[in-house]
Order: structure tokens, then C-alpha cells, then sequence
């Protein structure tokens, strides 16, 4: 049963009133308070069956329609950034040093359109639908595994979730087969010397001089450490070192991430920047620490069902673009549910045609709204071809 098309014009018009809403108000990661209260709401004024309180601020909505069939989870996450909103639009965030610059809000809005959309056909629909509205996918480790650990998918056979992607074209839809995002993992250093007089450098042990060294040499991992064959990256988003411009910085502290698909690869990393980090502790003459916090496990996609989202974009996305994609450097915990059950998570290209749209987790992210649409009705067409297949 593919949607209608008067129904998908009507239902992408409230998925972007509800994502405007959303825009407005951004909650924090496992703070989606007022998020998770909108959305219990209006699943329950369908009457779904929901559940609220779901590891924390996440919501779980089942419904069970009028023919038999196979059970479906959906999974839309919810939680903001606390970022800044730059943008110069009516719906901009009104909350100050918080923002959707992620898409989740439109995430939100479309599952929700989904579910109304199976509220209206029930007794049409084939099988259990169970919609996972997750808190916290954007902080380690992640609302995931608390849904999963509070039942989210007893009884589910298989599980899809779509992140929209400005870096794809609005009108692209692109998954594959295998691993799909990386593992992303965090690092945290901190070199401790001992502070001085600026013009009296030797009778100190000079941080920062120390944590410039290890910056440069930690890029030699990826390039020389690495087999060139294997994907991995090291970068360090932070560098504080230094109070004033006539004093010797006694500590420095370096951060970052790091990303791959495979724990072999992990392992290579992680073991060289400890080498590094000692012997350049040594060189300096400064001790250190060093944190690594192993992130949420790659996404890896069910052959079979990425083949099927790929099959059924096809069929029904005829006024845009489906294709398979590289991997991609960027992580999401998606990854437990598929770990616990087949199913794939795939892109909604939500970009602009020329690439000029800002990236993901940037002051001035937005998503084109028509990508919305295409994530209803593909949601909706994957969903029931899995319930349908009884093989
Ligand atoms: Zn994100
Ligand atoms: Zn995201």
C-alpha cells in the first residue's frame, strides 16, 4: 500500500509546522522534555498505544493494523546541539546557545507524519509498526541503549531509521549494504609541565611548546601507521593551553575524535597515540594523561534489507535520485538496534543542488523541507514491504 499522494501533500505540511515547532524549541540531549511531551501528545490523539519515559525523555508508540504481518520499528532521534543558531529565519531557534543543527527535529516531524499516516489507514496496514522516538543520540553513549534495555524492540522483526544528509542533494536517497558509518570514538590529553616567566623559559617546563609537538606528530598516525587501504581519522577539535602572553603555560590539554570501521583499526590508533604521547611527554619533560572513550559501534546494514530500502526507493522515489553511497566518516548509534535486529539506516538527501548548503552541526545548518516528504513516503513504502514479507 503506497501512500496517497493528496494524503503525503497533507501530511508534509504538518511534518513541517511540527519541525518549525521543533526548530523553535531545541532540547539538549536526554532534556527533550517538552520534545518527548509534544510527541506522546499526538501519538496518543491517534490513538497509538504509548509508552513515555523511555530511557529517560524517549517515547515508544506502537500500533497494530487490521491485517497480519511482521512487525516494523522506525526510529527517529530528538535531541538538539548546543550550538548557536546563526540562521536569519522565522523559525529559528529561540533558545539561546541551543539548536536542531543536526536535522533531528525534522526526523521527529516525519515519523510523526508516519505514524498519523498509519492512525488513518489501520486497518489497511499489514502487521505492527513501532515507532522509537530516541532521546540523546548525540552524546556518548547514546539513548539507544537505554530504549533498547527498556524493551523498545521486543517483538520488533526488523528496524529502519533515515538520517536527512544536507551533504546529498535534496531528491537523493542513498544507503549500503554492509558498514555504513564509522565508530566514533573521543580522546582527551592533558600535559602537565610547569609554568614560568616567559622571558625566563629555562627554569620552566614549557606545555604548550610540548602539546604543539604532539599535535603535529599524532597527524603521522592515519598517514604512516594505518594500513593505507583501511579507513581511519584523527583530528583534534581542542587546544587550551596558556593564560597570558608573559607566562609559560604549565598544562595543556589537547582533544578530539577518532574514527574507523573495524576494531583492528581502532586498536592500531589508539595504540600509537599512546606511543606518541609518552615519548613526546619524555622529549618535553612533561607527564600526561590520556583518556580514550570508545564510541558507539559502526552502522552496519543488513545486506538484504539495504538491498530492500534501495529496491523499494526505486519504486517509489521516481522524481529523484537512488543510489548506492560510499561510507561515511560521521557516527550515530543506530548502530545498537542493528546489532540487535536486521535493518538499515539510509540518507534523505536534504542539501542544496550546488553543495552550498552548511554542513551538519554548524551555526547556520538547515535542512530543505521537501526532503521531508521524500523520508514520509519512503518510511512508509520500507515499512510495508517488510511487514508483507513473510518469507
Ligand atoms: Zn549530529
Ligand atoms: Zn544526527
Amino acid at each position: 500500500m503506497s501512500i496517497d499522494e493528496r494524503q503525503l501533500q497533507s501530511l508534509h505540511g504538518q511534518a513541517v509546522e511540527w519541525r518549525r515547532h521543533l526548530h523553535r524549541h531545541p532540547e539538549l540531549s536526554f532534556k527533550e522534555t517538552n520534545t518527548s511531551a509534544m510527541i506522546a501528545d499526538l501519538l496518543e490523539s491517534w490513538g497509538l498505544e504509548v509508552r513515555r519515559g523511555v530511557a529517560g525523555t524517549g517515547v515508544v508508540a506502537k500500533l497494530t493494523g487490521g491485517l497480519p504481518g511482521r512487525t516494523v520499528a522506525l526510529r527517529a532521534d530528538i535531541d538538539a546541539l548546543p550550538i548557536q543558531d546563526a540562521k536569519d529565519v522565522e523559525y529559528a531557534s529561540e533558545v539561546p546557545g541551543v539548536m536542531h543543527a543536526c536535522g533531528h527535529d525534522g526526523h521527529t516531524a516525519e515519523l510523526l507524519a508516519v505514524a498519523k499516516h498509519y492512525s488513518m489507514n489501520r486497518e489497511r496496514t499489514a502487521g505492527t509498526r513501532v515507532f522509537l522516538f530516541q532521546p540523546g543520540e548525540e552524546v556518548l553513549p547514546g539513548g539507544a541503549i537505554g530504549m533498547i534495555a527498556d524493551g523498545a524492540l521486543d517483538g520488533v522483526d526488523v528496524v529502519y531509521g533515515v538520517h536527512l544528509w544536507t551533504p546529498l542533494p535534496c531528491g537523493t536517497i542513498a544507503t549500503r549494504p554492509g558498514p555504513l558509518m564509522a565508530e566514533p570514538d573521543e580522546f582527551e590529553i592533558e600535559l602537565r609541565g610547569s609554568g614560568g616567566h616567559g622571558g625566563l623559559p629555562h627554569e620552566a617546563r614549557d606545555a604548550l611548546v610540548a602539546g604543539a609537538h604532539l599535535a603535529v606528530a599524532l597527524q603521522t598516525v592515519v598517514s604512516r601507521n594505518v594500513d593505507p587501504l583501511e579507513a581511519a581519522v584523527l583530528s583534534i577539535g581542542q587546544f587550551r593551553a596558556g593564560t597570558a602572553r608573559n607566562v609559560i603555560a604549565d598544562s595543556c590539554r589537547l582533544s578530539g575524535t577518532v574514527r574507523s570501521f573495524t576494531p583492528e583499526v581502532r586498536e592500531v590508533v589508539r595504540g600509537r597515540m599512546d606511543d606518541i604521547i609518552r615519548h613526546n611527554s619524555a622529549l618535553h619533560r612533561v607527564d600526561y594523561t590520556f583518556e580514550f572513550y570508545e564510541g558507539y559501534p559502526p552502522v552496519v546494514n543488513d545486506p538484504s534489507e539495504a538491498a530492500r530500502v534501495l529496491r523499494v526507493a526505486a519504486e517509489v522515489h521516481t522524481d529523484g535520485e537512488v543510489r548506492e553511497c560510499e561510507r561515511i566518516m560521521a557516527g550515530e548509534d543506530f548502530s545498537y538496534y542493528l546489532k540487535e535486529r536486521p535493518g538499515c539506516f539510509f540518507f534523505v538527501g536534504a542539501g542544496r543542488a550546488d553543495g552550498s548548503s552548511a554542513p551538519h552541526h554548524h551555526p547556520g545548518f538547515d535542512i530543505d523541507e521537501t526532503a521531508l516528504r521524500h523520508a514520509i513516503r519512503l518510511l512508509v513504502a520500507v515499512a510495508d514491504d517488510a511487514a508483507s514479507d513473510l518469507q
